[in-house]
Order: C-alpha cells, then sequence, then structure tokens
C-alpha cells in the first residue's frame, strides 16, 4: 500500500459539490478581482482569528513582505527572526531591503528560543518575526514581553498554524500582526496561492489595503508606491467554503497525531511535542531521529512518503552565503534529525496503521528498537 504525503484530490472529492458552487456563483458575479467573495472572506477569516482586520494578499510570502512594508521596515533596519523555517519568512525582510538576524530555535519545540533574543536586539533592531513553525505555536509571552520593552513590532508567521493556539488565543492574533498562507497543502488552502494579514490596527489594515493594490486610495490615485498583490475573487470564494472545515479538519489531524503518538511512546524516535500552554495542529507531524537519512530511505522502499521541513536551514543556503556567518546550532542539529511523516485529514485508518507498522519494522531492523508495539489506529 503506498501512502501518499498528502492528498488534494481527496479533499476536493470530499466537498467537490460545495466547491464548484462557490466557483460557479463566483464566475456568474463576473467580478473577479476585489469584490464581494474577498470582502466576505476576510470577514469570516478576521472573526475565526478573533482580529479586528484581515487584508487578504496573493500569497503568504507577500503577506510577510507587505506586513513588513506597511510598518516602514527598510534599508538599515533589523529583523529578528528564525533560520529554521521556510525561506519565505526571510526572504519577506531581505526583499524589504532590511537585515535578518537569527536566533536558535528551542530543539523541542522547533520555534524560536525566546529566552536568546534579547542578545541579539541592536539599536537597529523594528521588529520579531517568530514562526509557529509545524502548526504548533511559538511561546508567545515572553516574546511579547521583549518586543514591548524595547518598542519592537511582532509579526507572527502563521503561515504553517491556521486555528492553532496559545494559551487560548487564535495564532496571529497575539501580535501587532500575523501572516497566513493558502498554499494548497496549508491547514486551509486554495486552489492556487493566496495569504492575508490579521491585525487589530486600522491605520495598519488601511495601508495594506493599499499596498496590495498600486498604493492606490482611490481609481487614479496613487498615495504611495504598491504592488499588485490581491486575493482573486474564485480563490477567496473557495477559501470561504473551506474554512467551514478548518476546525473539523484540523481535529482529524491532531486524532492522526494522537495515533502516531501512541505508536511512537518509547520506540527510540522522539515524537512532536505539544507544550501545555499549546493546540497544535499538525501542519506537518515532525520526528527525530540521528539515522533519519536512512529511516526516509527504508520507509520509501515500503511507500511511504515522507519529507523533510527543512534540510537547509536559510542561513546556510547559497542565497544567503554573503550575510554574516552565524553559528545556529540547535537549528543545524534539528535539521539533519527531522522527518515529516505523512499528515492530512483524509487518511484512513489503514494508511495510518500502515505508516506505524512500517516505521515499525525498520526501527526493529534496524536495531533502533527491540520490542514491537502492534499499532491500533481506528478513526
Ligand atoms: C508556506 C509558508 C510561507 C509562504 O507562503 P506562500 O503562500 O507559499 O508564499 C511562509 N512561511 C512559512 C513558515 C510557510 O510555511
Amino acid at each position: 500500500m503506498t501512502v501518499n504525503f498528502v492528498d488534494l484530490k481527496r479533499e476536493y472529492f470530499s466537498i467537490e459539490h460545495e466547491i464548484n458552487d462557490a466557483i460557479q456563483k463566483s464566475l456568474n458575479n463576473g467580478n473577479f478581482i476585489l469584490g464581494e467573495e474577498v470582502k466576505n472572506f476576510e470577514n469570516d477569516f478576521s472573526k475565526y482569528i478573533k482580529s479586528e482586520y484581515a487584508v487578504g494578499v496573493n500569497s503568504g510570502s507577500d503577506a510577510l513582505f507587505l506586513a513588513l512594508k506597511s510598518l516602514g521596515i527598510d534599508n538599515g533596519d533589523e529583523v529578528i527572526t528564525v533560520s529554521h523555517t521556510f525561506i519565505s519568512t526571510v526572504d519577506a525582510i531581505t526583499r524589504n531591503e532590511a537585515k535578518p538576524v537569527f536566533v536558535d530555535i528551542d530543539p523541542h519545540t522547533c520555534c524560536i528560543d525566546s529566552s536568546k533574543i534579547e542578545e541579539k536586539i541592536t539599536p537597529k533592531t523594528r521588529a520579531i518575526m517568530p514562526v509557529h513553525m509545524y502548526g504548533h505555536p511559538a511561546d508567545m509571552d515572553p516574546i511579547k514581553e521583549i518586543s514591548d520593552k524595547y518598542g519592537l513590532f511582532l509579526i507572527e508567521d502563521a503561515c504553517q498554524a491556521h486555528g492553532a493556539e496559545y494559551k487560548g488565543k487564535m495564532a496571529g492574533s497575539i501580535g501587532d500582526m500575523g501572516c497566513f498562507s493558502f498554499y494548497p497543502t496549508k491547514n486551509l488552502g486554495a486552489y492556487g496561492d493566496g495569504g492575508i494579514i490579521v491585525t487589530d490596527n486600522g491605520e495598519l489594515a488601511q495601508k495594506l489595503v493599499m499596498l496590495r493594490n498600486y498604493g492606490q486610495i482611490e481609481k487614479n490615485r496613487h498615495e504611495f508606491l504598491g504592488y499588485n498583490s490581491r486575493l482573486d475573487e474564485i480563490q477567496a470564494a473557495i477559501l470561504s467554503t473551506k474554512l467551514n472545515y478548518l476546525d473539523k479538519w484540523n481535529e482529524a489531524r491532531r486524532n492522526i497525531a494522537q495515533a502516531y503518538n501512541r505508536f511512537l511512546e518509547g520506540s527510540g524516535l522522539i515524537k512532536p511535542l505539544e507544550k501545555d500552554y499549546a493546540k497544535h495542529v499538525y501542519h506537518l507531524y515532525v520526528i527525530k531521529h540521528k539515522n533519519r537519512d536512512f529511516i526516509q530511505k527504508e520507509l520509501l522502499k515500503k511507500d511511504i512518503q515522507t519529507q523533510i521541513h527543512y534540510p537547509i536551514p536559510v542561513h546556510l543556503q547559497n542565497a544567503y552565503k554573503n550575510m554574516n556567518p552565524v553559528k545556529l546550532p540547535g537549528t543545524e542539529k534539528v535539521c539533519e534529525e527531522i522527518l515529516s511523516l505523512p499528515m492530512h485529514p483524509w487518511m484512513i485508518s489503514e494508511e495510518v496503521n500502515e505508516v506505524c507498522n512500517s516505521l515499525n519494522r525498520v526501527i526493529s531492523s534496524a536495531g533502533i528498537r527491540n520490542g514491537s508495539i502492534k499499532p491500533h489506529f481506528k478513526i
């Protein structure tokens, strides 16, 4: 049995008629850019996140880029973030001509280590950009304390954390702004590119509305340099439909994670952590082991697809090799040990069990574990 890493066809077929109706309705409207669908989705999403405003844009990357732009972050400024992330977090800083300053991660949560932030603050520091990695929120209270103390902006990269919670608050609603991606494989995904920025600050929201649309305040009047970075109507219609299922789909992910957790107990593999303060939404289910490459290869022989998020940290990418070298031991070690198991809400029991059984055979034959636990999982 082949177990796919994700399966977007199953997602579509599970709500095929609703999606088709939503697309049809939007085609019938004959309005494809910045119409009712985008407005409705922005309303629905801001309510879901419990933020005052939401501004739809064309990707998570542009959500991050425009968030920094709206704060006036520019050449000569520094923004504190992590190297253990998808590269676009850091590109958002670089594309604004500011300097990314990397803080190491807490290897347990794979999120920014808040105890190492303060030592990186300089007079040029303007913002902190934590990433809610894999769907697990960063430890926001100490981060917020630091950003308040030094007068820094706090921007959450929530691109992997739709519906995640930190002490009961929605990820993305805690800092000055929260940025989300609707890349198709995300917990809430479009059928194309999309993104959104949430904030409680009306002035920033207004600025973002203009930045995404050529700096336009009204037709033919442009107040500042802007971009073409809009969420389109058809994607917004699709996202409104899918938002109704997000909690149910996240619950399915959490159930699968629990089954994996039970299986991994005492296995010698390190399972992902869910801190007391966190509601993890398992965008990715990431285990750790020092023989990661071997385990991945053996699983593939058994038709179990896995991935690595991410094998090369940003500070070691060629695109960033001209930066001042920096040592991030936690980040560098984690990158060699992480392995993302198949995880999506449409996995059936047989597939979850197949992953566990295959993993069991691999680790038993490799002497990583001797005894064997029979995985049993029923949805
Ligand atoms: C997906 C992702 C992004 C970028 O989103 P796109 O919509 O693909 O541009 C940024 N940051 C993180 C952490 C992501 O996972």
